[in-house]
């Protein structure tokens, strides 16, 4: 151990021996001690008393600086007394004395007489009258290669402090250099530990709840908490992401604070929210960015402020404001809790602003489900019934927690044969529709229209069933039925005796019999006679929706009924200066059909084309034979049929302009297509050339046609 040699060069080998045994006591007493200690400045109070106490020295300092070589900790001991706060005290022994030139120069120096070295900084205790001349010794402090303080010990004798002590000294400072290091390590470490059981604790705090009003709540609390301060405020960017709203604040003023709102880049919040990074203002009243009329509106003085955004998905979502710590000023420390908070808070928010929203729709969902005027009841894959809404209870009479109890068989609406077994039926998105009859209590059954599917609900499947209540719907077709019958019985006959007596009139007339009196028979006849039709087709119309087979078919020829119908709507026809004509040929095959009926089609076809075609056009009946079957056409060239409603139009009661076009039942084209498709044939509209509505329709060949023609 060069140093000891040094320290002893010319002892007896005991003498050097003892010393050895002494300086090795001191080292290991200095490394015992430095290592039972972490705290910085317990480590340098502890090293400097064991330094002092060996070399006899009266008073000594450390210093310790950080990497911009700005004094951060020091020890100060006179005698026995150890002196607190003395960082400042000696940062100008530091700029000008002793210590100074050691760290400058990064080496160890005695002075043998301290008032006759300049680099000794003369206070007023140096005086003759006080403590006088001294000596010292100063050693820099270094680790890893860093330059990191400076120990200086001071004896009260002049010339006392020889080279070795300054060895001793330095090996010491040696010492000293690694547990500083230790000591800042550890301090680093704490620090870090502070600030992630800051976050962590937030963390658990903030995420226990998805009530955005808690999570702000929270979320200022954890700032408070970990931070010490007055106030914590929280400001969000509005949607827009021009202004930045104030949402939620702890504090006396808390009221005025919340809603307040701040131009993005306006006061330090406003610049944290647009810049994206935190922010710390030691002095407000100092820094440019600061936006007092806050203050002025709060009546709240702020001092400092540690500001940082708050993070979602990498996007700033707004910024998290502490004002006025408790103790002290905000550091470095403080931010990082911010930030760390703010990324919390940014996925906190987020996700109780998903929750709020997947609430309100949610609840929304329940009101349109509740509010529906139909009744709805949602039931598992085995029929129990697990949501039933306003109308379901209703229309049952069953209280809501009844139905729960039920299954969906219970109440009647189950058709075996059309759901299949355990609703097997349901299955690949399938859409049931059909009629029964649901079971109300205390009332007769209600008959409804089921309408079952599949529903996914919080991605279990279920089943959904709509019950329309088809009570008025059916009341309406009894009306209708009880109307037709009325029409059948009371009307039919009567009718048909006008008619006969019309006609026998007519064949009764004398020769010379006044014109105008036979126009007005006509007149009566042809009225009769389209009332008769209509009452007809209605009649007809019941009977084919029944599924009744026509029973009397002839032979008869188109042609025929081509001119017949003409003539039958001729008046109306010339009445509005329309011209109707037949292309037929004469030579087509006779089709096998009942002669009423298809007359009443045609009149019918032709009535809406002298119907809905302006005065003065054509319309045209045409039909050809087109292999075992004769194809009829009526053709105008009126407003025609857009392709959407081409097929809509043959439904019952189906009228495109109800209410500015001219009047009818929407009845005749239905009554039509049921005539036709009995008669085997089919039937269309497509456009006519002139863009008018071109009708076409097809009826078989007579049999004994087709037999000639095969033959
Ligand atoms: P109605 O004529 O009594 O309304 P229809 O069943 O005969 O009932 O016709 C249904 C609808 O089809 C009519 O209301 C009309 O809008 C449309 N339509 C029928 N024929 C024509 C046509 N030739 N040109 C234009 N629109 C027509």
């Amino acid at each position: 151990m060069p140093i000891l040699r040094k320290f002893f060069p010319e002892s007896s080998q005991t003498i050097e021996n003892q010393a050895t045994r002494a300086t090795l006591e001191l080292m290991y007493n200095i490394s015992r001690e430095l290592a039972s200690a972490l705290d910085l400045r317990t480590v340098l109070q502890r090293v400097l008393f064991l330094a002092m106490k060996n070399v006899g020295a009266s008073s000594g300092s450390i210093i310790v600086m950080d990497a911009n070589g700005q004094p951060v900790e020091s020890a100060l001991i006179t005698g026995e007394q150890v002196h607190k706060q003395t960082t400042q005290q000696l940062k100008v022994t530091f700029e000008r004395g002793l210590a100074g030139w050691v760290f400058r120069n990064n080496q160890a120096v005695v002075i043998s007489d301290t008032s006759r070295d300049e680099r000794w900084l003369r206070r007023p205790d140096d005086e003759l009258s006080q403590t006088g001349p001294k000596c010292a010794v100063s050693a820099p402090i270094s680790a890893r290669d860093h330059l990191i303080g400076v120990m200086t010990l001071v004896h009260p004798k002049p010339g006392v402090f020889n080279q070795e002590h300054l060895a001793l000294v330095q090996a010491i400072s040696d010492q000293a250099g690694i547990a500083v290091l230790n000591a800042r390590l550890y301090a680093e470490s704490q620090r870090q530990a502070r600030v992630m059981t800051a976050l962590a604790e937030s963390a658990a705090a903030i995420t226990a709840t998805l009530k955005l009003d808690d999570v702000l709540q929270r979320i200022l609390e954890q700032i408070s908490q970990a931070l010490r301060v007055d106030v914590v405020s929280l400001g969000l960017i509005d949607p827009e992401g021009n202004e930045l709203v104030f949402r939620a604040s702890t504090g006396p003023k808390s009221k005025e604070v919340i809603g307040l709102r701040l131009m993005m880049g306006q006061g330090i919040a406003g610049w944290v929210a647009r810049e994206g990074r935190g922010a710390i203002v030691a002095d407000a009243s100092k820094d440019p960015r600061f936006y007092p009329e806050v203050d002025r509106l709060t009546g709240y003085v702020t001092k400092s402020i540690a500001c940082a955004p708050i993070r979602s998905r990498g996007q700033v979502i707004g910024v998290l404001e502490a004002l006025n710590p408790h103790e002290g000023a905000f550091d470095s420390d403080a931010l990082l809790v911010l930030t760390g908070i703010g990324s919390l808070a940014g996925t906190a928010i987020r996700h109780a602003q998903l929750f709020e929203r997947l609430q309100s729709a949610h609840q929304r969902y329940r009101e349109l489900f509740d509010d529906s005027i139909d009744p709805i009841l949602i039931t598992d894959w085995d029929g129990h019934i697990q949501e039933a809404n306003r109308q379901a209870a209703l229309i049952t009479g069953i209280d809501t927690d009844k139905l729960l109890e039920m299954t969906i068989d219970q109440l009647r609406v189950i058709d075996q044969e059309i759901a299949g077994e355990h609703f097997s039926n349901l299955t690949m998105g399938r859409t049931l529709s059909y009629e029964a009859n649901l079971y109300s209590q205390g009332s007769s059954e209600v008959p409804v229209q089921v309408y079952a599917r599949e529903v996914n609900i919080d991605g279990v499947p279920h089943l959904q069933w709509i019950l329309r209540d088809m009570t008025e719907r059916k009341n309406l077709d009894t009306l209708q039925n009880d109307l037709l019958s009325m029409i059948y019985h009371d009307l039919r006959s009567p009718l048909g005796n006008v008619v006969s007596s019309l006609d026998v009139m007519e064949t009764l007339l004398p020769e010379d019999t006044d014109p105008s009196m036979k126009s007005l028979l006509n007149i009566a006849i042809r009225s009769t006679e389209r009332i008769q039709r209509l009452t007809n087709s209605l009649l007809d119309l019941r009977q084919l929706e029944f599924d009744q087979p026509i029973t009397n078919r002839v032979n008869v020829s188109p042609a025929l009924l081509i001119s017949e119908a003409i003539e039958a709507v001729s008046i109306t026809a010339d009445s509005k200066n329309q011209d109707v004509t037949s292309e037929a040929s004469g030579d087509l095959p006779d089709i096998w059909a009942d002669v009423d009926m298809i007359r009443r089609v045609l009149i019918n076809l032709l009535e809406n084309g002298v119907k809905y075609t302006p005065p003065d056009s054509k319309i045209t009946v045409g039909a050809e034979q087109q292999d075992k079957m004769v194809m009829i056409w009526v053709k105008d060239n009126g407003l025609g049929i857009p392709v959407p409603d081409r097929e809509r139009i043959f439904e019952k009661f189906t009228r495109l302009h109800p209410k500015e076009g001219p009047k009818g039942l929407g009845l005749g084209l239905s009554f039509c297509r049921l005539a036709i498709e009995k008669h085997d044939g089919q039937i269309w509209v497509e456009s006519s050339e002139s863009g008018g509505a071109c009708f076409k329709f097809t009826l078989p060949v007579a049999v004994v046609e087709q037999d000639v023609l095969a033959g």
